[in-house]
């Protein structure tokens, strides 16, 4: 088999990725037989902003929710449930910063008052009616509707001519280009991004109260859909990639429930499913999208690179790429990262320095 672009990794960046490039002669690898059989599909896939002072990363994760946003409701409603968000504080200190958050992030401030007629306890809410709450899997899906999809476990790739060779153990595939989109388990040569993995649980509940709003605090509760309600948040930093999470037997989602109790009124839940999944995240918290070194050689080239020289012009592994680093966001961040790395691999258009893999490289060098 051969064809223009490979996308490995069926998660919500490689599933995006694939929607923006569908008219082109594209295959979506997956080790799963299934979309979304990572961080992906334990995600509660909340849909918010960021919140606090300014930051270049807040401007850059507020740019995408108002994206993401208009891109789900047009083109996938069905998956996108725009109910709105409350964002509550932390903490008493956090509350007072809320007007500061307004100013910089928008929404409408909701007074205790406010919050008590959705259900919620707490002295101040910030509101956001555009957003919400995807179905993860479902999403991912309706994505590739039309897209070729592989069952296919990438153990190695190797340049060969004008072509990559995706390699795995009984097949191989050739690709003009390659995108590199495979969460918390990175892959070799990426090591100057840093990635790594936080495990993360969500419980589904069947629920008996009414609940038409999403909340965040320091975990999320969704809406109530079909009679069931999420609740889920990130907790624990992985030492390696292949780490099993010993946590989730249940007891991170027992502590999920007490916190989500302290701020939401939630009578006789009943468990219906749970979910555990690990999401990557970059050493500065920004995502990783684009072109990607060749490590080997600029360190057998200009070993003084160790050093702190700055001067040495980037060589690439011709189209390879990566598109990783999402966060606690991957749903937020995807579609507009998605447009902008299409454009780079089909209209050599540069990609946004914010997001650049770029950024890492001589910092990781130097600690070698
Ligand atoms: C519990 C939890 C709650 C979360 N809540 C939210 C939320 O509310 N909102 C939000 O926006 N984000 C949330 N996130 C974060 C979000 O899930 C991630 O940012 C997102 O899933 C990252 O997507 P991805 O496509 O990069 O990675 P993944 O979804 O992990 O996809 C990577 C894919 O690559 C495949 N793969 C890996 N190696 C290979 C290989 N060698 N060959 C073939 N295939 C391979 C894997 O099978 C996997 O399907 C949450 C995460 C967790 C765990």
């Amino acid at each position: 088999m051969q064809v223009e672009l490979a996308i490995v990794g069926a998660g919500i960046a490689g599933c995006s990725l694939a929607y923006f490039c569908k008219d082109k002669d594209i295959i979506l690898l997956d080790k799963a037989s299934l979309p979304a059989s990572g961080g992906s599909g334990a995600a509660g896939a909340f849909i918010s902003p960021k919140l606090g002072k300014k930051s270049a990363l807040l401007e850059l994760t507020n740019e995408a929710f108002n994206f993401a946003t208009k891109f789900y409701s047009s083109n996938f409603p069905n998956y996108f449930d725009k109910s709105g968000i409350i964002r509550l504080p932390k903490d008493i200190y956090d509350a007072k910063n809320f007007t500061l958050y307004q100013e910089i992030s928008g929404g409408r401030l909701l007074d205790k008052n406010a919050l008590k007629e959705f259900g919620i306890n707490d002295e101040v809410g910030l509101f956001f009616e555009d957003g919400g709450v995807c179905d993860a899997q479902g999403l991912c899906k309706a994505l590739i509707k039309d897209i070729a999809y592989k069952q296919f476990e990438v153990e190695k790739i190797v340049k060969e001519n004008e072509f990559w060779l995706l390699i795995s153990k009984n097949e191989t595939i050739k690709a003009k280009k390659i995108v590199l989109a495979t969460g918390y388990e990175g892959f070799k040569g990426l090591e100057y991004m840093g990635l790594h993995g936080i495990w993360g649980s969500r419980g589904d509940f069947f629920c008996e109260n009414d609940i038409t709003i999403c909340t965040h605090k320091s975990v999320s509760v969704s809406i109530k859909k079909d009679g069931v309600i999420k609740i889920g948040a990130t907790h624990l930093r992985a030492k390696n990639a292949k780490e099993a999470c010993t946590l989730c037997d249940g007891k991170p989602l027992e502590a999920l429930l007490q916190k989500a109790k302290e701020f939401i009124f939630l009578d006789n839940l009943v468990l219906k499913e749970t979910f555990c999944g690990m999401r990557s995240g970059s050493r500065d918290y920004f995502p990783v999208v684009g072109k990607v070194i060749d490590t080997k050689f600029m360190l057998e080239q200009y070993p003084q690179i160790k050093k702190g020289y700055k001067k040495a012009p980037l060589k690439f592994k011709e189209n390879l790429y990566v598109f990783n680093g999402l966060g606690g966001r991957g749903f937020v961040f995807a579609p507009l990262l998605a447009q902008w790395l299409k454009e780079l691999i089909f209209e050599s258009k540069a990609i946004d320095e914010r997001v650049n893999p770029n950024r890492l490289f001589l910092k990781w060098a130097r600690k070698l």
